[in-house]
C-alpha cells in the first residue's frame, strides 16, 4: 500500500523525524482556516500517489490565508498524472537552504535492505542515478541490526552532505530505520530532505510503502486505505476473501493456484491476438478448496464486470478433485441463477488433473447453458478468446 504524503508525514512525525506542522483540507476553505491556525507563509501540495507534484503545479505556496484559499481552489481538482486531487495539505513553508535525498528501502534484487542518501535532492531521484551515478550512496543495512549511527554517518559522508548536517542526517536515518522496521515498510523516501535556514534539517515530502502481508499485526494501518481509489470489483472481491485482480480485457479467469492463473492469463492473451486482440479481464485464484460457494462469488464477481465477454474457468484438479470442482460450478450456476443473476456471458471450463474425467462427465450431464467443455489449456484459451472476440 503506498501512502499519500500527509499519511507518510503523520508516520515521520510519530517516530521523530522532523516534519512541517500542517493540516488536510478537502476545500478551498478548510485551505484558508488550515492556513489561517498555521499563520505566516504555507506551501498548499496536492495529495495523489505520484511524484512531480511540484513540477505538475500541485505544490504552490501562499502568503497567507486568503491566497491559501485561492491556490487550494486551483489545485483541488487538476488531474496529475491520471489522478484526480481530492486532497491538499496545508503546511507551513520552510525557507530551504539545500535539498538532499534519503531513503530506506527492500532491494529484492539484492536481497538486501538498502539505505541510500544523496546532497542532489529534489530532483528525480532515477534521473540522478542514472546520469550521475555516483552522486547516490548506498549501504546495505543489516536485517537484524538496522543501520546504526556511525553506519548511517558514514553514508551521509558518502553522499557528500555538507559535514555540519551529516549528525542531524544521521540520527534522522537511526529514526527512519525504526520507522521502516515498525511500520513494516518496503520503502521510505524523502525528498527533498531540506536544510533550513537555521541549519537543522526536516523532511518536506515523503514516499512510503507499507507492506500488505504485515496488515494482520499493524492495527493501525486499516485507516490508511484509501476506498474511493479502490476498483469497486476489487474491493467487493477482497470482502469475499477473493484474490482478484482487475485488469483492461474482456475474458475473465478463473483458476485454482496463483501459478496456472498467471499462466492461463498469458495463453488468454496469446490466443487473443488472433481475435481481434481480446485480453484477459482479471485474475482471480480461488485457491484448492473451491467449493461451490467461491466459485459462485467468483462467479458473480467477474460477470459483474462490464467488460467480460466471456468467462474460462482453468482447474488442475488436485487436493480438490475435479469431480467436487464440476459439481460447484453446476451449484454455482443454480446459485447465482436463484440470487437472480443466471449466467448471460458463455462459459469455457477446462478441468484436468485428479478425476478430470469424472468432472467432465458431470458437466456434460447438468448440459448447462452456456457452459462448454475443453479438455486442453490451449484449446479452452481459444474458445474463450474467440468467443469474447469482436463481432463474436
Ligand atoms: P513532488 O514534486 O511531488 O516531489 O513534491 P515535493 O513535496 O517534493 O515538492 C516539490 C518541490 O517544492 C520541493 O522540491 C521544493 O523545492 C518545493 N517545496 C516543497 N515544500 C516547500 C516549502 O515548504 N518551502 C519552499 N520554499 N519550497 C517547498
Ligand atoms: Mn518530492
Amino acid at each position: 500500500m503506498d501512502l499519500l504524503e500527509h499519511q507518510a508525514q503523520e508516520l515521520f512525525a510519530k517516530h521523530g523525524v522532523p516534519v512541517s506542522r500542517s493540516r488536510v483540507a478537502t476545500t478551498p476553505d478548510e485551505a484558508r482556516t488550515a492556513a489561517a491556525e498555521l499563520g505566516g507563509r504555507v506551501v498548499v501540495k496536492a495529495q495523489v500517489r505520484t511524484g512531480g507534484r511540484g513540477k505538475a503545479g500541485g505544490v504552490r505556496l501562499a502568503d497567507g490565508p486568503d491566497a491559501a484559499r485561492e491556490v487550494a481552489a486551483a489545485i483541488l481538482g487538476m488531474d496529475i498524472k491520471g489522478h484526480t486531487v481530492r486532497k491538499v495539505l496545508v503546511a507551513e513553508a520552510s525557507e530551504i537552504v539545500d535539498e538532499y535525498y534519503v531513503s530506506l528501502l527492500l532491494d529484492r534484487s539484492s536481497r538486501a535492505f538498502l539505505a541510500l542518501a544523496s546532497a542532489q535532492g529534489g530532483v528525480d531521484i532515477e534521473q540522478v542515478a542514472a546520469e550521475t551515478p555516483d552522486a547516490l550512496a548506498r549501504r546495505q543495512v543489516d536485517p537484524a541490526g538496522g543501520i546504526g549511527w556511525e553506519s548511517a554517518l558514514r553514508l551521509a559522508t558518502e553522499a557528500a552532505l555538507p559535514a555540519d548536517v551529516r549528525g542531524d542526517v544521521a540520527d534522522l536515518l537511526v529514526r527512519l530505520w525504526a520507522m521502516f522496521r515498525e511500520e513494516d515498510a518496503t520503502l521510505v523516501e524523502i525528498n527533498p530532505l531540506a536544510r533550513l535556514a537555521d541549519g537543522t534539517v526536516r523532511a518536506l515530502d515523503g514516499k512510503v510503502t507499507l507492506d500488505d502481508n504485515a496488515r494482520f499485526r499493524q492495527a493501525g494501518h486499516p485507516r490508511f486505505v484509501d476506498v474511493s481509489a479502490t476498483d469497486p470489483l476489487e474491493a467487493a472481491a477482497a470482502e469475499r476473501h477473493l484474490n482478484y485482480v482487475k485488469l483492461d480485457g474482456e475474458v475473465g479467469v478463473i483458476g485454482n493456484g496463483a501459478g496456472l492463473v498467471m499462466s492461463t492469463l498469458d495463453v488468454v492473451a496469446r490466443a487473443g491476438e488472433q481475435y481481434g486482440g481480446v485480453k484477459p479481464a482479471n485474475f482471480l485464484d480461488i485457491g484448492g478448496g473451491a467449493s461451490a460457494e467461491v466459485m459462485a462469488n467468483g462467479l458473480e464477481i467477474i460477470l459483474g464486470d462490464p467488460a467480460v465477454r466471456s468467462v474460462l474457468v482453468n482447474v488442475f484438479g488436485g487436493i480438490t478433485a475435479c469431480d467436487a470442482v464440476a459439481n460447484g460450478i453446476v451449484q454455482a450456476v443454480g446459485l447465482l441463477t436463484s440470487r437472480g443473476e443466471p449466467i448471460t456471458k458463455p462459459l469455457v471450463v477446462r478441468l484436468d488433473g485428479n478425476n478430470a474425467a469424472e468432472g467432465r462427465r458431470i458437466l456434460a450431464q447438468a448440459a448447462l447453458g452456456g457452459v462448454r467443455t475443453e479438455d486442453t489449456m490451449d484449446g479452452a484459451a481459444r474458445l474463450a478468446a474467440a468467443l469474447a472476440g469482436k463481432g463474436a
